[in-house]
């Protein structure tokens, strides 16, 4: 096992604290996919189940992964579909996916012996990243745009014990602080630039093919800092690689209207450019700067995929129809991905009978303001059962 430069090939030993190439480019980990070993059996589906596939030992552990997918009962009819099914991220124990990268990503900094920890965050890394660091005893900083943080996540970041530190500027400029910082004070940094919290969310992968014993036609999700989608792709790959699989499927990555350098990019057979300004009601991909873009990039070209973009107000129905017709409630960013496939299969990219699954990425509890800013509370009644019959009555 080893680092290796996405873009020049040059290697790195494992041990070597390195966020990039000396080229400047991206790095990953090479595992020996001739050594792991084929647990896929459907059961007992957890996060270090597969070990043999994570380059690092287990040091922390909150239980995380074995999350559900569900078979979704009731859009698929409004879809004209017959499989979607959602991995339900926001089921892990902070609430949404980093966790997976958290586990894997702080044990590497145990085994490293780094006693700080940093990340800048939109919030859901932030949340992880102080649990992870509170279970094992280490400091750890995170860096927040300041007033762009939904409620909840904040609200975790600080009962966990991080030093939470609001930055006057957006996430791109968090960001840069933590490059900086991690580079020139020595802080271990928990960003998904750190290519073991790849690592860790590469076993979503592993948990839908493990689930469903078939390799999906589609995997959709939301796309921020792109770490996901690259860490996905990676996780089918090696999959493939170690002859556990024989085919792969296509990655779509969603981006929100204001903050889609990639999905711009793409549909306009542009070269990339960063986004000055992003602006989403879906704060945990309001980023317009993404660090992983080149291997999320590569991972949809590869895989023979797009990249798609969603209004707010998309979004925003999404994650009511996900809630109300089939009882998940997740936050905006993860309603992205079912709000692309309402696009994608109205435009005809996706086919009915195309296995679809839909990652949603974080808990709805985690902003609940969105939610509760859009509606109405009905007056109270009188405390009697006529008044509340008459309720009934007038619902017919
Ligand atoms: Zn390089």
């Amino acid at each position: 096992m080893y680092l290796r430069c996405i873009e020049c090939g040059r290697r790195y030993p494992m041990n070597e604290i390195r966020y990039r190439c000396e080229c400047g480019g991206l790095l990953e980990v090479v595992i020996d996919t001739d050594n792991v070993e084929n647990v896929f059996d459907s059961h007992n589906i957890t996060l270090w189940k597969y070990s043999s596939f994570i380059p690092v030992e287990k040091k922390v552990s909150l239980f995380e992964g074995g999350t559900p997918l569900y078979r979704l009962r009731h859009i698929p009819e409004i879809l004209n579909m017959n499989e979607i099914y959602v991995k339900n991220e926001g089921a892990n124990p902070t609430g949404s996916f980093k966790d997976r990268g958290m586990t894997v990503g702080v044990s590497k900094a145990i085994e490293l012996g780094k006693r700080n920890l940093i990340c800048a965050s939109t919030g859901n890394t932030a949340a992880s990243l102080a649990a992870y660091a509170a279970a094992s005893g280490l400091r750890c900083y995170v860096l927040i745009p300041d007033g762009k943080i939904a409620l909840g996540k904040l609200a975790q970041g600080m009962v966990y014990g991080a030093q939470v530190v609001p930055v006057r500027g957006n996430f791109d400029e968090a960001f840069k602080i933590v490059q900086q910082a991690s580079e020139e004070l020595g802080i271990y940094m928990l960003n998904s630039i750190n290519p073991f919290r790849l690592e860790g969310q590469k076993t979503i992968a592993f948990e839908i093919f493990d689930s469903l014993q078939i390799v999906p036609d589609n995997i959709i999700l939301p796309v921020g800092n792109a770490g996901n989608i690259s860490a996905i792709w990676k996780g089918f790959r090696e999959l493939y690689e170690a002859g556990i699989i024989e085919r792969l499927p296509r990655m779509i990555g969603i981006q929100a209207q204001n903050a889609a350098p990639l999905a711009r990019a793409w549909k306009e057979r542009e070269e990339y450019r960063p986004v000055k300004d992003p602006e989403t009601v879906a704060t945990a991909i309001r980023i317009g700067s993404p660090v992983n873009w080149p291997k999320a990039w590569r991972a949809v070209e590869e895989s023979g995929g797009l990249f798609e973009i969603v209004s707010d107000d998309e979004i925003l129905k999404a994650q009511r129809m996900l809630a109300s017709k089939e009882g998940i409630f997740v936050e905006p960013a993860s309603s992205a991905s079912l709000a692309g496939l309402l696009k994608l299969r109205e435009n005809g990219t996706v086919d009915r009978d195309e296995v679809t699954v839909l990652i949603t990425t974080g808990h709805g509890l985690k902003d609940p303001n969105i939610i509760i800013g859009s509606i109405e509370l009905p007056p109270p009644i009188e405390p009697s059962l006529e008044a509340f019959s008459r309720i009934m009555e007038g619902e017919g």
